[in-house]
């Protein structure tokens, strides 16, 4: 049986992508921050917690990742794990840096030291490319990331490239623009603009605050994106991919969209500035064709018919 290592396993993807690779027959290991105060919620969603074995591991520490890699000999470490808020990056720079990078650095530089063949995924983001405006994004776009988390991700990504590149590791680098579910936190605009307006039907709160809606994002389908992780670990070369929809919609558009479906009136929509960044992409899309042309991904779905899903799946959760 294949063993996998997952960090971050309590996280959307996470939940997801653990779902998967039980799917495939795998045994999975989820490494926590603390097996005491940790939140199931998303893997209890999905059925699959008792399916799961867990250890602690601070990833900052080279001595604990070195053990918990040695005790599991794993084939495939898939690192999820991160702050992984654009927002709360700016308030939180360096811890957002501190774990972001050196959590990454730890894990590669064990399996540098443990068993090289060990394959490695590291979960990058569309905020690399930041204010970088030569739309859309391909593997070979230039990086300018405009938060520190987007640096935090962009410095990570290299590592792992670096460790391909200079050590022969098997890394692979997911480059995912957004993608959503039923298991984002509230805090993220998808999930935060459908619960909301479940709470203002449900006469819990009178309108949807939120900050800059004319910004536009690629947004995707969470469980669909997880299988992009997973193919990319299969395929016999390692090598950085772009996971995307290929399409930016406005937050003003999804608004509109999730507003008329449930026939919530507009002017319950209140824009505030105190919710703006300091710095904000305008527009932002990517290309997957070299996903879908060597991993043989497909991705047809449209984030109008992904909202769908999620306005469903919220519903059942407040019935
Ligand atoms: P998520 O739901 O926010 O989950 C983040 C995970 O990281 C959680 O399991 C969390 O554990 C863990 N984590 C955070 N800080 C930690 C720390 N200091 N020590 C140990 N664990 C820590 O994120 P996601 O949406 O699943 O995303 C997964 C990965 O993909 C992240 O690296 C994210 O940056 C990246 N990514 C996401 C998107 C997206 O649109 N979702 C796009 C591009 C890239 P706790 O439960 O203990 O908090």
């Amino acid at each position: 049986m294949k063993i996998a290592i997952i960090t971050g396993i309590t996280g959307q993807d996470g939940a997801y992508l653990s779902k998967l690779l039980l799917e495939k027959g795998y045994k999975v290991i989820g490494l926590l921050r603390d097996k005491n105060s940790i939140n199931f919620d998303k893997l209890n969603y999905l059925n699959i917690t008792k399916r799961i074995s867990f250890d602690n591991c601070d990833l900052t520490s080279m001595g604990e990742v070195i053990n918990v890699i040695n005790k599991y000999n794993p084939k495939e470490i898939y690192n999820l794990a991160a702050q992984s808020s654009v927002g709360m990056s700016f308030s939180n720079p360096i811890e957002t840096l501190n774990f972001n990078i050196l959590s990454t650095a730890n894990i590669l530089e064990a399996i540098r030291l443990i068993d090289k063949s060990i394959k490695f995924y590291q979960a990058s983001s569309s905020e690399m490319f930041g204010s970088y405006n030569a739309l859309p994004f391909t593997e070979k776009s230039i990086f300018h990331p405009v938060s520190p988390y987007g640096i935090s991700k962009a410095s990570a990504h290299w590592i792992t490239v670096n460790y391909r590149e200079s050590f022969g590791l098997f890394t692979t680098s997911g480059i995912l623009f957004n993608h959503e579910s039923v298991l984002r936190d509230n805090s993220f605009i998808i999930k935060k603009i459908i619960r909301t307006a479940f709470d203002i039907l449900n006469n819990k709160k009178e309108v949807l605050e939120v900050g800059n809606i004319d910004i536009k994002r690629d947004f995707g389908y969470a469980p669909k994106y997880v299988e992009a992780m997973y193919l990319m670990m299969q395929y016999d070369k390692p090598d950085d991919y772009i996971i995307s929809s290929g399409i930016s919609l406005s937050i003003r558009e999804i608004i509109y969209y999730i507003f008329d479906k449930l026939n919530i009136d507009k002017n319950k929509i209140i824009i505030n500035k105190e919710f703006f960044r300091p710095n904000e992409i305008e527009d932002i899309y990517g290309d997957s064709s070299k996903t879908k042309e060597v991993l043989n991904w497909n991705y047809e779905v449209s984030f109008f018919e992904v909202l769908d899903i999620l306005i469903e799946e919220e519903k059942k959760l407040y019935e």
